[in-house]
C-alpha cells in the first residue's frame, strides 16, 4: 500500500496529526536502534491509546501492513527495526500513567514511561521497583516488558517477569485484553502474562502494566575486589554465592573494561588488575557487616590481592560510577560495540572466562568483558570499527564461537537483551528444531497474518549473523 494511502486511514484512528510522522527526516530518526542495520518504516504513529493501538492493528491486518512497536530504540537486538518496511508505532510519548499504590505495593504505569521514573516514585514512598538496566534512565517499561529486560540487581531480586502481576495487551489482530491483575498469586488459566513479557513485541502490544514494589532495603554496603586472574575472580562469584551470601548486585570488569575508564575518567581503578569485582550487600546493618567479612574470606581465598568498603556514600557512587562509565569509555577506543550477553551457569563462570580469553586470542579481536557476572551474565563486547569490513568478519565468527561456547557450557544466547534479528541465526543451536518450531506455532496462532514485529525470533532460511552492512 502507498504511503499517502496509509497515511490517509491512519489519519481516520489518530485524529492529532501532529502523532502520524511522515517525513523523510523523522521516518530516519525511527530506521535505527542501539544495534545494527537500518530499515526505514513507511510511516510513524505516536499512539496514546489502547482503543487506537487496536484500532491500527485492526486495519494493518486488513491491508497486509507490517507494525513495529518501538519504546526508545535501546535495544541491543535490533527487536524495534521495521525490516519489512510498514508503520512503526513508537510507544515513548505514551508515558501519562504512572501510579503507586502502596498499600497494595503496586504501581500502574503507560508503555511509555522510563523505568527509572518508576523506581523514583517507589523511592517516594520508602519502596523500590528493582528491576535496574543499565539503560534504565533512557529505555521505556514496556521495552524493558517486550525484553523481559534485567540490570545488576537481578541477581538478587530477579528480572522484570518478576514482577509484572498484570497486563493490558493488544493482540495482532487488535483485540484488548487484560491479564493477570493487582493480586500476586493467580493461577487462573494459562499464564498470559508471563508468555507476553520477553516475546519482542511479536506477540502484542502492551499498553499498560501493573507491577509489584518491594519495601527498600534497610542498608547496603558496596566493595571492591581485585585479581590478578579473571578465572580466579569467577572461581571467587561461584565460591561466594555457594557459602550461602546473595549480594544485592555482582559485577565484574576485566582488565580492558578498567583501564577503557582510567583513560576516559580517572577515578583511581587498578589498571594493572587483570579482573575487579563490585559487590553490594544489602539488608539489615548488622547482617551486612557479617556478610563483608565472609566476603573478604572467599575473595581472599580465591586469590584476590585486594578487597576493599566503601565506607561512605560517595566512595561507594564512585564505584558503580566506575561500572556504569564502562560502555561510553570503551567505545571511545573505536566506534563499533558488539555487545552480547551470552549467559551460562553459575558454576561455569571460570569456564566462560577461559574460553572468551581463548576467542579473543583466536579472531584478534578487541573483546571486553564486563557486567552482571553473579548471575552468569556476563557481556562479552567487542569493539571494532565497522568500516574495516576485514576486522567485522572476525568479528562475526568471534560472536558466533561466544554464542557456541555459552550453548555448550549450559548456557544461553541471551540473558536479557533478546533475540531480535541479531540473535535469529542460532535459535535453533539452543532449542533445537522442535523447540523452535512450539515457539513458531505460539506465534502462528497469536498472528495468523503475521503482522506484528515480522522478521524477528525466527530465522529465514539460510540466515546468518552479518555485521558488515551497518
Ligand atoms: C547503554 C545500554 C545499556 C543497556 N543495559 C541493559 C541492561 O543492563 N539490561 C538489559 O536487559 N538491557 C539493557 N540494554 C538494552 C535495552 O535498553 C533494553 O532491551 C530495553 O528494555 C529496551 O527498551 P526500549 O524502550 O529502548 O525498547 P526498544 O529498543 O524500542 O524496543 C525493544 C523491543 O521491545 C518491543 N517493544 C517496545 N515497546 C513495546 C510495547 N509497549 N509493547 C510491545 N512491544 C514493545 C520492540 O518491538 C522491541 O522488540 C541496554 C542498552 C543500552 C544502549
Amino acid at each position: 500500500m502507498k504511503q499517502e494511502q496509509l497515511t490517509a486511514l491512519l489519519k481516520n484512528i489518530v485524529k492529532e496529526e501532529k502523532r502520524i510522522l511522515t517525513d523523510k527526516v523523522d521516518l530516519y530518526s525511527y530506521s535505527f536502534d542501539a544495534s545494527f542495520g537500518v530499515h526505514v518504516p513507511d510511516i510513524v504513529i505516536q499512539p496514546k491509546s489502547a482503543s487506537e493501538v487496536s484500532e491500527i492493528m485492526k486495519l494493518a491486518n486488513e491491508h497486509g501492513v507490517p507494525v513495529y512497536p518501538r519504546g526508545q530504540g535501546t535495544g541491543l537486538s535490533g527487536g524495534s527495526l521495521p525490516v519489512n518496511g510498514g508503520i512503526v508505532l513508537d510507544l515513548s510519548k505514551w508515558d501519562e500513567r504512572l501510579e503507586v499504590d502502596s498499600e497494595d505495593m503496586v504501581v500502574v504505569v503507560s508503555p511509555g514511561v522510563l523505568t527509572a521514573a518508576i523506581n523514583d516514585a517507589a523511592l517516594e514512598v520508602g519502596l523500590i521497583y528493582p528491576p535496574d538496566p543499565s539503560s534504565s534512565n533512557v529505555s521505556t517499561i514496556g521495552g524493558n516488558l517486550a525484553e523481559n529486560s534485567g540490570g545488576p540487581r537481578g541477581l538478587k531480586y530477579g528480572v522484570t517477569k518478576d514482577y509484572v502481576i498484570g497486563l493490558e495487551v493488544v493482540t495482532p489482530e487488535g483485540e484488548i485484553i487484560r491479564t493477570g491483575g493487582r493480586t500476586v498469586k493467580n493461577v487462573t488459566g494459562y499464564d498470559l502474562t508471563k508468555l507476553i513479557v520477553g516475546s519482542e513485541g511479536t506477540l502484542g502490544v502492551i499498553t499498560e502494566a501493573t507491577l509489584r514494589l518491594f519495601p527498600k532495603p534497610q542498608a547496603t554496603k558496596t566493595m571492591m575486589a581485585v585479581f590478578d586472574d579473571i578465572v580466579y575472580s569467577g572461581k571467587a562469584i561461584t565460591k561466594m554465592l555457594s557459602s550461602g551470601i546473595l549480594p544485592s548486585k555482582l559485577e565484574i570488569m576485566d582488565n580492558g573494561s578498567i583501564k577503557a575508564v582510567e583513560a576516559y575518567e580517572p577515578l583511581g581503578l587498578p589498571t594493572d588488575a587483570e579482573a575487579l569485582l563490585l559487590i553490594e550487600l544489602d539488608g539489615h546493618p548488622q547482617a551486612i557487616e557479617d556478610e563483608i567479612r565472609s566476603v573478604e574470606i572467599v575473595c581472599k581465598e580465591a586469590a584476590a590481592r585486594d578487597v576493599r568498603v566503601a565506607n561512605t556514600t560517595e566512595e561507594a557512587t564512585e564505584l558503580w560510577r566506575a561500572r556504569k562509565l564502562v560502555s561510553p569509555a570503551i567505545v571511545r577506543e573505536k566506534p563499533t560495540k558488539i555487545s552480547e550477553d551470552a549467559t551460562v551457569p553459575r558454576s561455569k563462570i571460570p569456564d566462560m572466562f577461559g574460553r572468551l580469553k581463548e576467542i579473543r586470542e583466536k579472531y584478534k579481536v578487541d573483546l571486553v568483558v564486563f557486567g552482571h557476572a553473579g548471575d552468569g551474565n556476563l557481556h562479552p563486547n567487542i569493539i571494532a570499527d565497522k568500516r574495516d569490513q576485514e576486522e567485522m568478519r572476525r568479528v562475526e565468527q568471534a560472536v558466533e564461537e561466544i554464542f557456541k561456547a555459552a550453548i555448550e557450557l549450559g548456557g544461553t544466547l541471551s540473558g536479557e537483551h533478546g533475540i531480535g534479528t541479531l540473535k535469529a541465526p542460532f535459535m535453533e543451536m539452543e532449542l533445537g528444531e522442535v523447540g523452535l518450531d512450539m515457539m513458531k506455532r505460539i506465534k502462528d496462532s497469536w498472528d495468523p497474518n503475521n503482522i506484528l514485529n515480522p522478521g524477528k525470533i525466527f530465522p529465514k532460511a539460510g540466515q546468518r549473523l552479518v555485521l558488515t552492512n551497518g
